[in-house]
This record gives C-alpha cells, structure tokens and sequence, in this order.
C-alpha cells in the first residue's frame, strides 16, 4: 500500500488512487502550461485533513474568481478520504489537492458554464496528492525563521479595484511565490514577509503574519488587501481566547514589528513558525508562547 512508509500517494478524480508515478496530467494542460488552475493544501493528522471544511470553501471562492467549475463537494471529500486512506494514520503529512483548468482547447475548457454537465463541467482535471512534511519545516517550526521583507511593487490597497490580480484566490501561479523565497535565501534568509509600496506588511509567499500587541492577538485584514485568507490564522484567531488574548485585524507597518510582542507565519502544514530575524534585527521572541500557539494548533 502506497504511503504506509510516507512515501507519497496520489489520487485522480474518477480514477481513485493510482501508483505514484502514474502519469496524471496531458502535456496541454493548462495548470502546467500557465499555472492556471487553483489548489489547496491541509495538514494530516491522525489520519484526517484537518480543516477540511474551511479549505473547501476557500477553493470554492478561489474557483468563483477564476471562473472555473468546481466538482460537487462530495466528490471532493471523497478523493481526499481515498489519499488519506492510504497515508499511515502514524504520520503527519501535506495533501495538496489541486484542480487545472484541463488541456488546452478541451470541451469549455474549464471555463464556468462553458462545459457539460457532470464532474466539473469543462474537462478540468483535479487530483490529491499526500508527502511527509519536510524537515526544514519541522526546524522552522521549532526554531522559528529569519525574514526578509520584499515589496510587491503595489500599494497595500491595490488588488481591491484589481480582480485580474486574482488576490485572495490560491491559484497554481506560485512561480513568484518561490521566487521570493529563493531571493531570501540567497541573502541568507529563511522566508520572506511581502510588503506593500506604502510600507505595510501583507503576508508571506506560503504562510500568513500574526503578531502580538500586549494582549491582542493579530493579523492583516484581508479584504482591503486582497492577501490570501489563511485557514490556520483564522482558526487560531478563532481560539485565542484560550491562550487569554483577544484578536485584531488591523495593518502594521513593517518595521512596527520590531516593537511588537512577537510575530509570527502560519500556515496548514508548517503550523507556526515564529519571526526570529527581521531584515538582520532580532525580533522580540519567546520560545514559551511560540510552544503554546504550536500546542493550541496541535502541531508535534
Ligand atoms: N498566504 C499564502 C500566500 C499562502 O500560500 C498560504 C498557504 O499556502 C497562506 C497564506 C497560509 O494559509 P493556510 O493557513 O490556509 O495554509
């Protein structure tokens, strides 16, 4: 059985799991050709997607932008119960699930309303994949990252009056993404905090920014910015009161982090991971409360 030993399993819509080095996508398909098409990522754990619900949703509003055709949820939920199946309920893991607008020129095309009726409309192609989580994230986690800020080049308000820029959608486009935080580690950085033309702090490429100002917990609001809504902030936003903190959506400057309570990246796989170094400054730290928010989120 694929996965037992961590290895990584992949599951098509409509075929089930399939061996590892099945072929599963046309060379035309448009997610590989243009990274046009969305996706998800969940942590596992005790053999569960954990925030499965919340990261439907945001697939769903991701979809809505994109204007392409999700399948029904059900057949969803199923293809992520037949990958973690397959997954030792001993491990945690990252499942991805992904869906592409399909080959190039198919029927609709994926396009929303443009397809049959049926799986998805269009000729979309939507598979679940599950891998071990790396150890460069579990030492993040433990041991937090240094940070370097790179703007994106637009105010922190841009994307509103922008929906091609398509914030707020988690698309397949992540060659920026990477591209970041290969920029940061070539200067001898761990990840990168984006921020706006105007100086705010938005998000990271792969996790959102929570920080602490006395007691309230807080984060960047994501309507007016167009950042990903992080499923893991939201949840820990959620159930801060349990940690004895209220919470807050409000915009920071960058550099008002330094005198903040501490800050730090969440994201659905890599849990948190606290901001030990901001452009070469320390950061205000304190491994006891970055153990607490790793224990309320139930990450080892
Ligand atoms: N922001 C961006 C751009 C991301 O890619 C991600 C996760 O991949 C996040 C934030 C964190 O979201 P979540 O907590 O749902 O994983």
């Amino acid at each position: 059985m694929p996965g037992v030993s961590g290895e990584r399993v992949v599951a098509v819509l409509g075929r089930g799991v399939v061996p590892a080095e099945a072929p599963i996508l046309l060379a035309d398909d448009l997610g590989a050709l243009r990274g046009d098409g969305i996706f998800e990522t969940m942590h596992v754990r005790d053999g569960r997607a954990w925030l499965i619900d919340e990261h439907l949703s945001r697939m769903t509003r991701s979809a809505d932008l994109m204007q392409l055709t999700l399948p029904p949820r059900g057949a969803l939920v199923d293809l992520i119960g037949q990958a973690v199946e397959h997954w030792s309920p001993a491990l945690e893991g990252a499942l991805r699930l992904v869906c592409t607008r399909g080959p190039e020129g198919s029927l609709g095309g994926g396009i929303k309303g443009g397809g049959p009726e049926g799986l998805g409309g269009g000729n979309i192609t939507v598979f679940a994949t599950i891998s071990g989580v790396t150890e460069g994230m579990i030492r993040s986690r433990r041991e937090g990252v240094a940070v370097l800020t790179a703007s994106l080049g637009f105010t922190a308000e841009s994307r509103r009056s922008a929906p091609w820029l398509l914030g707020g959608a988690k698309t397949l486009s992540y060659a920026v993404n990477m591209a970041s935080q290969r920029w940061a580690q070539s200067l001898g950085g761990d990840d990168v905090l984006w921020v706006s033309a105007d100086g705010f702090a938005l998000e990271a490429p792969t996790s959102t920014l929570v920080w602490l100002d006395g007691t309230a917990l807080c984060t960047v609001p994501v309507e007016p910015t167009g950042i990903l809504a992080g499923t893991t902030a939201r949840w820990l936003l959620d159930h801060a009161d349990a940690l004895g903190w209220t919470t807050a959506e409000r915009m920071i400057a960058a550099t008002d982090l330094l005198t903040s309570g501490g800050a730090w990246f969440t994201s659905s796989v890599r849990g948190v991971a606290a901001i030990r170094m901001l452009d070469g400054t320390a950061m205000p730290y304190s491994p006891e409360v970055t153990a607490k928010i790793r224990e309320l989120l139930g990450y080892p």
